[in-house]
């Protein structure tokens, strides 16, 4: 194979969506001179679905990597045309900011921001081939790539973050092509030439729904849903957003709409068996949905703007890839879509990705060293989920580069410990979303934390900036300052039964602390406010940290208590070439999965399947013998 090398980087990038461009940034932030591909300049960040960011769990994804020192929350809040804080009647472990973004405007910002950070080049070009060598164990090395016309970029590390784009295949009713999302070219060379190096692919699929024009709706129809009066940022760095707010619409599908669909099962690409490539279970077509649920009357759908300079609007829960003709049939019996155009036809996408049990916590890939993988690539599905593996991956290709231990989280310190944790340890047979009912610990990983959980290691890194650092240390002292302030500011009955009274709450009968007060449910920050007259002017950041901290202390210990458990195994290290075949009493398939799996820690390795619970004893007691033999 001939190619020119044209220039030597640090860290190259393969791919500029959501986990590319986050790869990029650490990377350059860090030091590293670093060089981003993309077939095309205009997929750089691409929202090539939903036109939103956040929602639960990946809320708190978005404020981990902003905490970290990433770029996901900073861009949403100068790009978003609506905001809302989700589950709010719940605790503050689920409550989950989601804001809907201008497409055009995020790519956009997106892209200025990649082209003008320090040390990062931005190239268009498709990558077909790596450029591996053997070292001096035979293991096979990556070094650079090879791009389609021929020239060639030498590495000391690469990230893969290719997405929906690798072998990409459309499907619309009995139509099919290769295609990446939106009509893009679809990466298809790579996908051939990644078997050469010993990285196993397989099929995933995930679908859209139809982009349908606004003039052609009848919003009467429709149920608006507006966005919060007070606007809550996603980036630490920003204490307060104003913006007018563009509202999105609730409508619903009906048992027309059903029949329509279920009479046309046989002109889909999912119930033909065309579709090979294994879907997201939280996420399934409409079609899906109706089989899934058929005693359902009907299913809700929101009509969601994809930005301020578009008439596009996007027909959130109903991605189908039902032909076009049964799409206009499908979607006009719906309230408010009865005279539906539509700009973009719904579609099913498959593509190629890795299984995540071949990569390490570090997201290095088992079989090719230096060479790191992220994003959907991964077997994830969403843009936060795919921001979270480029932020980490970025990380660790400078680490690995640097000669470092690798950066991990675990499960107990953030999201983004779950997410790696669940693909990489415990893998997955469909494109995986986060959810919050996936971490033991949310109590303790919420969003509004994320910085007092994680900015600290991000300096540590080298990935915060000094202005990010010492805002958060600002917020930190002003959290503590409050919160020792409120429980020595006491108020007497005469003070505050009046306004307890108001507030619905029993009177107090002797001195109280503003604390003791707050532990009240019908009690918050700002309902004490006219009683006490010495509070200082905070930011909404701080007085949810406060509120948070005193309502939910005790909850808060409990599980504090449960993650000292936890550290136990997840601090018992185990090394990368110990032999599971020397330990007597560990089950043959316990040790085929340990030995293939390479787990870092006895935690890790009581989350692989097929390691049960008496394999972990029976380690530990080898472990416990060894040390004693030392
Ligand atoms: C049809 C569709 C439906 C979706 N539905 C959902 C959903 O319902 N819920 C959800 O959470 N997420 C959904 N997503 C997924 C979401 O878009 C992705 O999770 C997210 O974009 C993944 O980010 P990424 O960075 O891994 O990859 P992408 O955003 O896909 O970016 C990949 C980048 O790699 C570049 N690239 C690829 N190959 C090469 C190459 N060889 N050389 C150079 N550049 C290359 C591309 O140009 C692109 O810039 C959907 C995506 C699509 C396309």
């Amino acid at each position: 194979m001939s190619y020119v090398i044209m220039d030597e980087y640090d860290v190259v990038v393969i791919g500029a969506g959501h986990a590319g461009c986050e790869a990029a940034l650490a990377a350059a932030r860090m030091g590293k001179r670093t060089a981003l591909f993309s077939i095309t300049l205009e997929s750089v960040a691409m929202m090539a679905c939903n036109p939103s960011i956040g929602g639960t769990g990946k809320g708190h994804l978005v404020r981990e990597i902003d905490a970290l020192g990433g770029e996901m929350g900073l861009n949403i809040d100068k790009t978003f045309i609506q905001s809302r804080m989700l589950n709010t009647a719940k605790g503050p472990a689920v409550h989950s900011l989601r804001a809907q973004a201008d497409k055009e405007h995020y790519h956009r910002e997106m892209k200025k921001v990649i082209e003008r950070q320090k040390g990062l080049d931005l190239k268009q070009g498709e990558v077909t081939d790596l450029i591996v060598e053997q070292d001096e164990n035979g293991r096979n090395v990556v070094c650079g790539v090879v791009l389609k016309t021929k020239s060639a970029y030498k590495a000391k590390a690469v990230i893969i973050a290719t997405g929906t784009f690798l072998k990409g295949k459309i499907f619309i009713g009995e139509s099919s092509f290769e295609s990446g999302p939106n009509g893009l070219a679809p990466s298809n060379e790579l996908g051939d030439n990644l078997k050469k190096y010993g990285i196993e692919l397989r099929r995933f699929k995930t679908g859209t729904p139809a982009r349908a024009l606004a003039h052609s709706l009848d919003f009467s129809k429709m149920i608006e849903q507006k966005g919060d009066p007070e606007i809550v940022p996603f980036s630490f760095m920003n204490d307060k957003l104003e913006k007018d707010q563009i509202s999105c619409w609730l409508t619903y599908t009906n048992e027309n709409t059903h029949k329509i669909i279920r009479d046309n099962y046989h002109r889909s690409g999912l119930f033909t068996g065309e579709i090979e490539g294994v879907g997201p279970r939280y996420c399934p077509s409409i079609e899906t949905k109706i089989e899934r649920f058929a005693d359902k009357e009907r299913h809700q759908s929101f009509i969601e703007p994809e930005g301020l300079d578009t008439e596009e609007m996007y027909i959130q829960g109903l991605s189908t890839s039902l032909p076009e003709d049964v799409q206009y049939d499908f979607y006009r019996t719906i309230p408010g879509l009865e005279n539906l155009e539509i700009a973009r036809p719904a579609y099913a996408i498959e593509y190629d990705c890795i299984d995540p049990l071949t990569i390490k916590l570090s997201l290095e890939h088992r079989n090719v060293d230096n060479l790191f993988c992220a994003g959907q690539f991964n077997g994830s599905s969403g843009y936060e989920e795919a921001a979270a593996q480029g932020l980490m991956a970025g990380i660790n290709a400078v680490h690995k580069i640097d000669g470092k231990e690798p950066f991990v989280l675990d499960r107990s310190e953030a999201y983004i410990g779950v997410l790696i944790d669940d693909l990489v340890t415990k893998g997955t047979d469909e494109p995986y979303r986060i959810m919050t009912s996936r971490a033991e610990y949310r109590l303790i990983l919420r969003q509004d934390n994320a910085d007092l959980r994680l900015t600290e290691k991000g300096y540590e890194i080298g990935l915060v900036s000094e202005e990010r650092y010492n805002k958060f240390l600002e917020k930190k002292k002003a959290a503590e300052d409050e919160l020792e302030r409120l429980a020595r500011t006491f108020v007497t009955p005469i003070q505050a039964n009046e306004l307890l009274e108001s507030l619905g709450t029993s009177p107090i009968e002797g001195r109280t602390s503003l604390e003791e007060l707050m532990k009240r449910p019908e009690i918050n920050y700002n309902s004490i406010s006219p009683i006490d007259d010495t509070r200082p002017e905070l930011s909404s950041h701080v007085i949810t940290q406060v509120e948070v901290q005193i309502k939910y202390e005790g909850y808060i210990r409990k599980q504090l208590a449960q993650v000292e458990r936890f550290k136990k195994l997840e601090n018992r290290k185990l090394e990368a070439d110990f032999d599971y075949n020397v330990v007597d009493g560990l089950r043959i398939e316990a040790k085929q999965k340990l030995t293939a799996l390479k787990p870092l820690s006895l935690g890790q390795a009581s989350r692989i399947s097929g390691v049960s619970p008496a394999d972990i004893n029976v380690l530990l007691i080898y472990l416990e013998k060894q040390k004693r033999l030392r």
